[in-house]
């Protein structure tokens, strides 16, 4: 309990980049304990980008690393499958410059990770407990960590669209909950969106395949939605892999509305500076003793 852990063995994948259309390969390695979350452009003679606050560059549509000059794009996904699923110490080896989005969620990379396996490592796991609160605030959009228990997050977004409207969860997050209840949902956009995207030379890699795509109306996927709030459960997947940029896994209440990565990266880099808001402990939460068998709270408010 409370051990740090890594992957059993190598594993690896291949895909295409969202925003780049390029092929790239991704190789998940095992790492000693408190080595954290590395990647390693193996394009580029190995070098290597630590998954930390301080490097975080773009954060409109994806989540981006960047250390001197050298970017690591769309990084949020993995990040939520490791972090969702207890991985403190991996190498994650890349030969281009953006991650694959594969279905668009974080389901390919927890099922890579499920494959490689979990091993326990001989270290405690450092856990950032929340002391006061933070809050964020930006016109409409608002985020904010209150002291909890346990980490848990209450997401609600609002887009006047008939699919989508005002969507509102609450979870309390362990591997099989997020596994469950949180990696199959998928990233999404607006078709006139996706449109200017295209203008903007982003989203190159961008179809049906990897992206939920809304016309006015409706789900243009013909498979339609994999859960009827797909749209917020895809928010909390992007906020799990962007809070792991902390360094530490939280122990605290996030509450965010409306946000994105952005303000996701701000709490992030504000936490980072006001220390006196939490505070580093061995304890792990009550709640994460049995991370396999303890399932999470998950109910759309107001359903
Ligand atoms: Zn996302």
């Amino acid at each position: 309990m409370g051990q740090q852990h890594t992957l059993a063995s190598e594993v690896s994948l291949s895909g295409i980049g969202l925003h780049t259309g390029v092929t790239v390969n991704v190789r998940l390695r095992p790492a000693p304990v408190h080595t954290g979350v590395v990647f390693k452009r193996i394009d580029l003679d190995g070098f290597t980008i630590e998954a930390q606050s301080r490097h975080v560059a773009r954060v409109s549509y994806a989540t981006s690393l960047m250390k001197k000059g050298v970017l690591i794009s769309t990084t949020e996904h993995l990040l939520s499958a490791l972090a969702g699923l207890g991985i403190d110490n991996a190498i994650v080896e890349i030969d281009n410059l953006e991650l694959p989005i594969v279905d668009g969620s974080a389901l390919p990379f927890v099922k890579l990770i499920r494959q490689a396996g979990l091993r326990p490592q001989r270290a405690r796991r450092a856990y950032a407990r929340i002391l006061k609160p933070l809050e964020i605030s930006e016109g409409a959009k608002r985020i904010a960590i209150y002291p909890s228990e346990t980490f848990a997050v209450s997401y609600s977004i609002a887009f006047p669209h008939p699919v989508i409207g005002a969507q509102s969860l609450d979870f309390t997050p362990n591997a099989s909950s997020y596994e469950a209840n949180v990696a199959p949902a998928r990233t999404f956009g607006f078709l006139a969106e996706v449109e200017m995207l295209l203008k903007s030379g982003l989203v190159k890699g961008g179809s049906l395949e990897n992206v939920v795509v809304l016309d006015e109306e409706r789900v243009m996927n013909p498979e339609g939605l994999r859960f009827p709030d797909e749209f917020c459960r895809h928010k909390i997947l992007d906020l799990i892999g962007d809070v792991s940029l902390f360094g530490h896994p939280l122990i605290g209440h996030v509450v965010a509305e409306r946000a994105g990565h952005a303000m996701h990266a701000q709490l992030v880099s504000q936490l980072l500076r006001q220390k006196d808001c939490w505070a580093l402990t061995t304890s792990p939460p009550l709640s994460s003793g049995t991370p396999i068998s303890a399932l999470g709270v998950l109910a759309a408010a107001g359903a």
